[in-house]
């Protein structure tokens, strides 16, 4: 892994990828960003109230989880084609960005399925892409039905971190062209307003929470190397939608509540992924939907369904149901501690993240992407340092001196 790619993850994993120059390897030329009349500045508050420790603790872990990113080399497949009688509409392949662009791409696949102008339609796939599919076409007044072999909380979605970030690992670099780009910017923007929509709901699906970064050199220094990483370089597309988010501001030495000497505080979008499922599940089946337990071994397989339009919401399952050689999983683990509903904001060192979601507190390490891997099993080791790189923030932090 280049030391780049490490200063640009930790950066994105911060909550930081916007608005510092690090939109990295896809080249951007004027800002894409230009729909603005009016600039929005950013206006600076003191945090107030009291700020509670994310207490990290080898033995507050109630949950390891592995997962792999449904990674598709040239993005999404977002293609159809006809098989026997069936139109199938494909809607698989976004790697770490699925929660995030669930609307945004499920919007633009359920259009063109509507215009086949039938009636009933069928979903393969209950995870972030399918839910969200189905969802569409029933709000458009259609007949719809899920299959799949496996649900929550047993699919990839489930095992997120639950944060909005629209390009993590959602093509490699040598695809990130000027026409993926304007794509992904209008997929993107799309998702982002459908997901305000759901704030203030009951159990908080969605929530903003302030995020701190946290670092011992300065923001633009060099990175040391992980000689275990195997990274590709992914195509970054973030500096297309500074506009649509708060900005991440350095803070002042009086400002920084921790002992690291740079620190920067911004807010961001996270998915509470437990209570964000039901509300998706709840309205599925408020409007007619029926789930079925089905394992497609064949797409000839469709041919027994009775809706003649078919959204495949497979994720990685596409890699062998449709043979999609460009279909690469990309391993990553997560530790859950006991969740803290006091815990109102988000944190990155250099070495792990944590995410305060109202289901369990989320913390992962920086380096959280294995390619090619389909190793399910947990690492206890990684668990244990995503831990301990947290906890020594948190001790040695001025939070805690003002306790003591
Ligand atoms: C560690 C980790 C962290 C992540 N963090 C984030 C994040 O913070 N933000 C973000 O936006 N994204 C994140 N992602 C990515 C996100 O989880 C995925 O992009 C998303 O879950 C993909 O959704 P999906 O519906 O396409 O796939 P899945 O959730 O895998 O759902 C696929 C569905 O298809 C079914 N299926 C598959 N094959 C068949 C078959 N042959 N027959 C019948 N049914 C089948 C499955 O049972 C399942 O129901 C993360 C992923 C991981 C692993």
């Amino acid at each position: 892994m280049s030391s780049n790619f490490q200063r640009r993850e930790f950066l994105r994993l911060a909550g930081l990828g916007l608005g510092l120059g690090v939109s990295g390897n896809f080249a951007l030329g004027a800002d894409k960003s230009k729909t603005l009349s009016v600039a929005r500045e950013h206006t600076n508050y003191h945090a107030f109230g009291e700020m509670p420790l994310v207490r990290a603790s080898q033995d507050r872990i109630v949950k390891e989880t592995v997962g792999l990113r449904p990674f598709r080399e040239s993005g999404p497949n977002l293609t159809h084609e006809k098989i026997g009688e069936k139109s199938v509409f494909h809607n698989y392949g976004h790697g770490g960005s699925g929660w995030s662009l669930s609307w945004g791409t499920s919007t633009q696949v359920t259009q063109e399925a509507l215009s086949t102008g039938e009636e009933e339609f069928a979903v393969i796939g209950c995870g972030a892409v399918g839910l969200t599919s189905a969802i569409i076409l029933q709000r458009a007044g259609k007949k719809v039905s899920i299959y799949s072999k496996d649900r929550h909380p047993n699919i990839t979605s489930s095992v997120a971190t639950g944060v909005w970030s629209p390009d993590s690992r959602i093509c490699l670099k040598e695809y990130a062209t000027e026409e993926f780009g304007a794509w992904w910017n209008k997929t993107c923007r799309t998702s982002f307003k459908m997901y305000q929509t759901f704030l203030g709901l009951p159990g908080s699906p969605i929530e903003w929470t302030d995020s701190y970064a946290v670092s011992n050199k300065p923001w633009d220094a060099e990175r040391e190397k992980d000689p275990n990483d195997t990274q590709p370089e992914y195509g970054h597309f973030n500096d297309y939608v500074k506009d649509l988010t708060p900005q991440f501001v350095e803070l002042k030495k009086s400002e920084n509540p921790f002992s690291e000497p740079y620190a920067k505080k911004g807010s961001r979008m996270i998915f509470n992924i437990s209570a964000y499922h039901q509300t998706l599940l709840n309205e599925f089946t408020s409007l007619g939907g029926r789930l079925y337990h089905r394992e497609f071994t064949s797409p000839s397989q469709f041919s027994e369904l009775p809706a003649p339009v078919i959204i495949n919401a497979t994720g990685l399952g596409s890699k062998t149901l449709f043979n999609d050689k460009q279909m690469r999983p990309v391993r990553g683990q997560l530790t859950v501690l006991v969740p803290q509903p006091e815990l109102h904001y988000g944190f990155a060192n250099e070495e792990a993240y944590v995410i305060p979601r109202r289901d369990g507190v989320v913390l992962g390490t920086i380096s959280n992407g294995i390619i090619d891997s389909t190793d399910l099993n947990v690492n206890p080791q990684q668990s244990y340092d995503a831990v301990s790189a947290i906890a020594k923030s948190m001790t040695a932090s001025k939070i805690a001196k003002s306790l003591a």
